[in-house]
């Protein structure tokens, strides 16, 4: 192994707070690869969220695993090395399984990547009984699996926080026999074992027929957690290499139902479903009796949370900043403005999506420009410094005039954010 990788793992480690170590001896050994770099997994909570889930489990060990840099490739080919996780520098192949968080498309091919500098056969049917079990989970694992199907053993079709539980136990139920744990874990709810399916193509292109194997379902259903409170979905591990990386980060709900068309979050996490305001209350007394100072609130859209007026109120009573990611200008209230300032808030973001409303209409973001601007007002009125909008270009139906309405949308925007908050400071950035 080169010395150099090594040291650089380790110098990621000494700079984390909340790593997981445990010894191997009689666990299941899990490795959780993120398909990227080290600080894009980091800032990912859902695979925080499965590292923790796994660790938490007695007869487990999980390990991360990150795309080595551009230079650490160039490294590992020079020493003829392999890649290795994180905790104990293993090789991948000693690893029981090996479970793929895929968030973009765009990572498809570092999964690929991974896989052969780690030397593990790329096809799921090239695969010997010795090597890892494949799997892959992730959002990407169920809004378009079939991409990768060829490569994976396993796809988890859904949220993770139940299936990596029910898939360790059929794993430890079974008695090392890759074909039977298949067998076995085609028939769980949300699994899907591409393996198990005849696929036949059309002439001239296309999918003629799918047929299910004996035992797999004809159709995968899609794996929702039925009871959100039953699973804490924190970061564990805090590093400064994260986005976001300086704070805890807590998951208020999954799923939105606005149902914005573009948006994936919107349509894959359906139905919405939201913790409770006592589950938070005791998750966020956690947080602050272990000494985090700033919270901040994750979820498909954070400002429509039911109890969220009382959620801050919380936040502010256990003597936390608070941060949110995701607030729609159409339900920005003063008070809900009022107590983020409170709650140290510099920077509100808001998502317009398009310069006009006909195009936000199309695109089922129908906010209007006068909330836009209300949204403005809102952000001197309580001196927060800094507003962040998010603009797409490409859309649907999109003409020359809904472009050139982005920059006169965000001068208008600027008119009234420059001016001076209710105490004197300056308007900051938009
Ligand atoms: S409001 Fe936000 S999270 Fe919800 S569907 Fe629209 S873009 Fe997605």
């Amino acid at each position: 192994m080169s010395w150099h990788l090594k040291e650089k793992a380790q110098a990621l480690l000494a700079e984390e707070q909340g790593t997981v170590r445990k010894d191997w001896g009689g666990r299941v050994a899990f490795g959780l690869v993120y398909p990227n770099s080290y600080a894009v997994g980091m800032s990912n909570l859902g695979f925080q969220t499965i590292y923790r889930h796994l660790n938490a489990l007695p007869g487990v060990v999980c390990e991360r695993v990150f795309l080595p840099d551009p230079e650490d490739v160039t490294e590992l080919r020079r020493t003829g090395g392999v890649p290795f996780s994180l905790e104990s520098q293993r090789p991948l192949t000693d690893f029981h399984m090996l479970g793929f968080s895929v968030t973009y498309e765009g990572d498809y091919i570092n999964v690929l990547r991974l896989l052969t500098l780690a030397g593990i056969p790329l096809r799921a049917a090239m695969r010997r009984p010795h090597d890892p079990l494949v799997l892959m989970g992730g959002v990407c694992a169920f809004s378009n699996p079939e991409p990768m199907a060829p490569f994976m053993d396993v796809i988890a079709v859904g949220e993770g926080e139940e299936l990596v539980v029910e898939l360790i136990e059929r794993y430890r139920g079974g008695d090392g026999d890759r074909e039977t744990l298949l067998d076995a874990l085609a028939a769980v709810e949300g699994i899907y074992v591409p393996e198990r399916y005849a696929v036949a193509g059309a002439p001239g292109g296309g999918l003629a027929a799918v047929t299910p194997r004996a035992g797999a379902p004809a159709i995968v259903t899609k794996r929702r957690l039925k009871n959100v409170n039953a699973f804490e979905t924190i970061a564990t591990v805090k590093t400064p290499s994260a986005e976001y990386g300086h704070m805890a980060l807590l998951e208020v709900g999954k799923g939105c139902g606005r149902g914005c068309r573009f948006c994936l979050e919107g349509q894959v996490y359906r139905p919405v479903r939201h913790r409770s305001l006592d589950a938070l209350r005791e998750t966020v007394a956690q947080l602050a009796k272990s000494g985090e100072t700033r919270i901040g609130l994750v979820g498909a859209c954070v400002s429509d949370y039911p109890w969220i007026g009382d959620l801050l109120k919380i936040v502010e009573e256990n003597g936390l900043e608070v941060s949110i990611s995701s607030i729609r200008a159409d339900s920005l209230t003063d008070g809900l403005v009022e107590a983020l300032a409170r709650g140290g808030h510099r920077t509100l973001t808001v998502a317009p999506e398009a310069g006009t409303e006909r195009l936000r209409r199309v695109i089922r973001k129908a906010i209007t420009d006068e909330q836009i601007v209300a949204a403005c007002d809102l952000v001197r009125a309580h001196g927060i410094p800094n507003l962040k909008t998010y603009f797409m270009i490409g859309q649907p139906t999109e003409t020359r005039e809904d472009v050139e309405a982005i920059p006169a949308l965000a001068e208008l925007m600027l008119e009234r954010l420059r001016v001076p908050d209710p105490s004197g400071k300056p308007f900051g950035r938009l």
